[in-house]
């Protein structure tokens, strides 16, 4: 771009893309997410635990991380109903988008599934639930029965 060019512009058609992202130090997490588990890492030389997973311990620097399962149970501890939505979910109806705090410590950002909007609330329960969409492997949560 130079300086010199003149201000005035005009749209374009919407774009769209998809880019690949790098999995192969966490293999293991995609590939236990496809068989319905999820899980965090846990540092295996100070014991840090990590959601989403990382290969290299945040703390210490390790990078020898082991796996836990998540026992995919947690509450609330905030959320958004996300009415305008970013360009790749235009064709979604209004969703959920909770902060879960799950029974090991870990905090867990998903959609919320089929939940009426008065019964979402900061300290409802949710499950998890695994799934494969047209994507690969996917997560989200649906809320417990009181
Ligand atoms: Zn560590």
């Amino acid at each position: 771009m130079t300086l010199n060019q003149p201000k005035a512009a005009r749209k374009t058609r919407p774009l769209t893309f998809a880019s690949e992202i790098p999995t192969q130090k966490l293999s293991e997490f995609w590939s236990r997410l496809e068989k319905g588990e999820l899980c965090a890492s846990k540092c295996s030389k100070c014991g840090y635990t990590s959601f989403p997973p990382v290969a290299d311990c945040p703390r210490c620097l390790n990078s020898e991380p082991k796996w836990v399962k998540l026992d995919g149970t947690g509450e609330i501890e905030s959320f958004t109903r996300i009415a305008i939505k970013p360009a790749s979910f235009a064709g979604q109806a209004t969703y959920t988008v909770v902060l879960v705090k799950m029974k090991e410590g870990v905090r867990v950002l998903a959609w919320l599934n089929d939940a009426k909007p008065d019964d979402v609330k900061v300290g409802a329960r949710v499950s998890l639930v695994t799934g494969i969409s047209e994507y690969g492997p996917s997560y989200a949560f649906t809320l417990r029965p009181e």
